[in-house]
């Protein structure tokens, strides 16, 4: 017999480690409330150590799912009951969704990219440059290909780092990819229809410089940016004043965030609510 909880609400959460989700709880919350969901996005911290004692008891408590955020982003797979397709491909699980009574691990940090992407370009026959090969580049390199681009050449400073997402993109998705080894600043061929970077650089620091010949960027090329703060990085100034079409990495969480709302919920939520809440989270509000 089903235990009575004092539960009120429907659940979903976060496992992190150390500093806590704010704009992601932020605006998850925010949706809920803007469409009147009696549902809560609560924080826990967790030790690697008890990841899977947490995931047993979210299960338990009936929680509708939850984000996993660093270092239990790939640690929290063998907990799980299965993995979504591109999940399944990165390695990599951001956000796990109760479907019946199995937790089914997604990642939406690639997804949320796609779609910021899919509002000015359809990525299908594309070439891309992605500057990186971490996390967030692997993400959304998996998610562009599954999408269908033509040609992603991963332009990255570690060989091995940047070798082994080749290896990922070629192997599981047979993807006409390749690696370019990043010294000195990187003219972006003619031809490229999207420049991303999904570095770290310009995290935190709106005059830091991506190693790039800047006149090599092109009008009609668009060149989307991952770092979210300040959202309007060096990189996507000189793009805008070489007339290319711009992206900011604000519109990739709060697509994640958007996507998350919908797996556990089954609404679209309202992406203006959100990106509000987020900008306020970040202290980005005029
Ligand atoms: P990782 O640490 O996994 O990867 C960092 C990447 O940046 C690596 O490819 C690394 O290259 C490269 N890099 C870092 N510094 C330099 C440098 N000075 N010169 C050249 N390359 C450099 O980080 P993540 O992939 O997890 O995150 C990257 C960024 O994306 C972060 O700023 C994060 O905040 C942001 N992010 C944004 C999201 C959003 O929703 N907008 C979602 C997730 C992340 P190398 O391999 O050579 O070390």
């Amino acid at each position: 017999m089903a235990v009575p909880t004092s539960f009120l609400h429907e659940l979903v959460g976060s496992m992190s480690q150390g500093a806590a989700g704010n704009p992601t709880v932020a605006m998850i919350e925010a949706a809920f409330r803007h469409h009147g969901l009696h549902w809560r996005y609560v924080n826990m911290e967790v030790e690697p150590a008890k990841l899977g004692d947490a995931v047993k008891g979210a299960k338990a408590m009936g929680f509708r799912g939850f984000n996993c955020s660093l270092p239990h982003k790939v640690t929290v797979i063998p907990h799980l009951d299965g993995l979504g397709e591109s999940a399944a491909v990165m390695g990599a699980v951001n956000c796990v969704v109760r479907r019946g009574d199995q937790f089914i691990g997604e990642n939406t940090d690639g997804k949320g990219f796609l779609r910021s992407l899919q509002s000015v370009i359809d990525p299908r026959e594309k070439n891309v440059v992605l500057f990186g090969a971490g996390g967030a580049s692997r993400a959304l390199a998996v998610e562009l290909g599954l999408a269908g681009v033509n040609q992603i050449t991963i332009v990255n400073r570690s060989p091995e780092r940047g070798g082994e997402l080749v290896k990922i993109l070629t192997g599981k998705l047979k993807l006409d990819a390749r690696l370019e080894i990043w010294q000195g600043d990187y003219a972006i061929p003619a031809g490229t229809d999207v420049v991303i970077n999904g570095t770290s650089i310009g995290l935190y620091d709106g005059e830091a410089r991506l190693p790039l010949v800047v006149d090599s960027l092109q009008p009609g090329m668009v060149v989307a940016d991952v770092i979210f703060s300040p959202p309007m990085t060096r990189l996507l100034r000189d793009a805008q004043s070489h007339g290319c079409k711009i992206l900011d990495g604000l519109g990739m969480i709060v697509n994640q965030g958007v996507i998350g709302v919908q797996y556990w919920t089954g609404i679209e939520p309202d992406s203006a609510v959100m990106r509000r809440a987020v900008e306020e989270a970040l202290g980005l509000s005029a």
